[in-house]
């Protein structure tokens, strides 16, 4: 396994010591006194796609730290790109936040509340001979810029006069050029071997409306210059990113320093990424858009509404995140150890129930026609607080198809001819006959059951190796329900094959579509989102689709823990 999920640890966590770098940074600063023992984060997404999993991850660090310190978390929509971001996403990005467990209180704030600061500022640079506009292309610039190996060019335009730069600035504020003609660049050093120095872009033009300020401005800063700026004017003291902005910090240390203004702490930590999960938005929003998923919230997308849909549950997700910490090295986590979560958290509080996912009818024939009785069924045995529940059982039932064979291998201890089986919480029945019709298929079992066997249990004491699962033809309901498989079948999608490409490993079977599925009755009148768990088949949650005629379930995930597996092995 890869060393983010060993990051951390019970035995850091009891001697008080810090359980992760971060931490160890905080108290660093808490003990110099820095930030006066203050500790204030924030959550900055971009409102250009729904939040996923990675997200989660980044949310429960920073909540969780200043929940930790007794500091408080901001949320801020850093909305400085008017062309891809929308309302629909920062109201779905709020939701999910709260879903998952997380109170903002009243600072839901946005970079582009600070569109005017930060354009005083940028004439405070320019003023100060720190900045400057630009009126290469942006294919110049890119020219101009130079790369790792070698020192960028100094633009022809680099020492335009102070009046010359602030009348120019004024006049891309104010509309007065198109798109892509000029730029506001700060002037620092074109040899830096950061290439973030390189008089990196404050703005550039873009004639957008934006969400919040209308047509207020075509001019929006670039991510460096509003970032940092904005986590200063809100007094965040540790300002949490991944990885990739670690050769940023010495802008957005240079940015505070030239202003004079109040110096946050930029931290940076590795990102998320899953096994079998995609985790970029631009990839997500194609699958959204070219119909290859139903929406941001399908049960297959690693977005918090998709799995929210599947039934997860926050508690299992903030497990997770917990269990994985922080570390400083792109590692790569199994999939596997996410459901395990889940599914320790389903285990507890999900009610049993049984339902037939590819029904085949049983007849028991010596059992008198016409009646009904009812069993009890134990809710949870791990929760003697979920009480028992009746189920109807008659004459005419449904088992699984495959808890059937006609010419059963060795290891294969359910129904056969001949054969005695357990049906769970009610009766052992016999196999007689089975009914085939003219192409040799299965379609019907004739059985006998032993009336003394009642709840489940022989008082001969005789034994039986299978238990079934199994509804009552006439009291059952007919429901859909979807199981669902990982969307792509390549594990490491940062990785792949020669010759693949991520639209390439998509999994054909992720959904498949189970008509005619039939449920105890208890199960018909479940609401969306209620969770259970179907007796040896998983764990399902109600579909928001579902109706009273229709019950619709998604499988969450299947009884099967393979990363339990691996540990015992291990
Ligand atoms: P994109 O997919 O466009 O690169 P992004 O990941 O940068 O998007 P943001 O909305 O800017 O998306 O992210 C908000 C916060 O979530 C950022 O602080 C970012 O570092 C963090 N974040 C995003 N993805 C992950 C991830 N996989 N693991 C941990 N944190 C993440
Ligand atoms: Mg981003």
């Amino acid at each position: 396994m890869t060393d983010a999920t060993h990051a951390g640890g019970a035995e850091a966590a009891e001697s008080g010591m810090p359980t992760n770098f971060i931490k160890k940074i905080i108290d660093e600063h808490n003990e110099s006194g820095r930030f006066g023992g203050r500790v204030h984060t924030r959550f900055p997404p971009e409102p250009n796609g729904y939040l996923h999993i990675g997200h989660a991850k980044s949310i429960c660090l920073n909540f969780g730290l200043a929940q930790e310190y007794g500091g408080l978390t901001n949320l801020r929509f850093d909305d400085t790109n008017p062309i891809k971001e929308e309302q629909e996403y920062i109201d779905a990005i709020k939701e999910d936040i709260r879903w998952l467990g997380f109170d903002w209180g009243d600072r839901e704030f946005y970079a582009s509340d600070y569109f005017e600061q930060l354009y005083k500022w940028a004439i405070q640079l320019i003023k100060d001979g720190k900045a400057y506009v630009d009126s290469l292309s942006a294919d110049e610039i890119r020219e101009y810029r130079g790369t790792l190996t070698e020192p960028g060019k100094e633009s022809p335009y680099r020492n335009r006069s102070v009046e010359e730069n602030l009348a120019l600035f004024e006049q891309m504020k104010n509309g007065e050029f198109p798109d892509g003609s000029h730029v506001l660049r700060a002037k620092i050093d074109m040899a830096s071997g950061n290439l973030n120095m390189r008089d990196p872009v404050m703005y550039r033009i873009l004639h957008a409306e934006h969400p919040r300020t209308g047509s207020a401005w075509c001019i929006y800063p670039m991510y460096d210059w509003a970032h940092g700026q904005s986590d200063s004017i809100e007094g965040i003291t540790h300002s949490i990113c991944t990885l990739e902005f670690e050769a940023h910090r010495p802008l957005y240390d240079w940015f505070v320093e030239q202003l004079g203004i109040f110096a946050p702490q930029q931290i940076e930590f590795a990102r998320l990424n899953l096994t079998h999960t995609l985790m970029s938005k631009r990839k997500l929003l194609q699958l959204v858009n070219e119909g290859v998923v139903r929406g941001w919230d399908d049960p297959r997308m690693p977005t918090l509404s998709g799995m929210r849909r599947r039934g997860y549950t926050p508690e299992a997700i903030r497990d997770f995140a917990e269990r994985i910490g922080v570390a400083k090295n792109d590692s790569l986590v199994d999939v596997a150890l996410l459901e395990h979560h889940l599914r320790q958290d389903l285990n507890k509080r999900s009610l049993r129930r049984m339902a037939v996912l590819d029904p085949l009818k049983v007849v028991i024939t010596n059992y008198p026609a016409g009646q009904t009785e009812y069993v009890d069924a134990v809710n949870n045995q791990e929760d003697p607080a979920a009480g028992t529940r009746p189920v109807p059982f008659s004459g005419e039932l449904y088992i699984e198809r495959a808890d059937f064979m006609e010419n059963p291998p060795k290891k294969f201890f359910r129904l056969a001819p001949g054969r005695e089986v357990r049906l769970m919480h009610a009766y052992y029945v016999t196999c007689q006959e089975a009914i085939k019709d003219e192409a040799g298929n299965v379609v019907e079992l004739r059985c006998t059951y032993d009336p003394a066997t009642r709840g489940g249990d022989s008082p001969d004491g005789r034994k039986v190796k299978g238990t079934l699962h199994w509804v009552s033809a006439a009291h059952a309901a007919d429901a859909e329900v979807r199981q669902y498989d990982y969307l792509f079948t390549e594990p490491d999608l940062s990785n792949l094959p020669e010759g693949k490409t991520w639209l390439s490993v998509l999994n054909p079977e992720s959904l498949k579509v189970l008509t005619g599925c039939k449920v105890e009755p208890a199960l018909a009148q479940a609401a969306p989102g209620e969770r259970f768990q179907f007796l040896r088949n998983g764990y399902y949650v109600v579909d928001p689709d579902s109706t009273a005629d229709r019950p619709v379930f998604n499988l969450t995930v299947s009884l099967r823990d393979t990363w339990a597996k691996m540990q015992r092995k291990g």
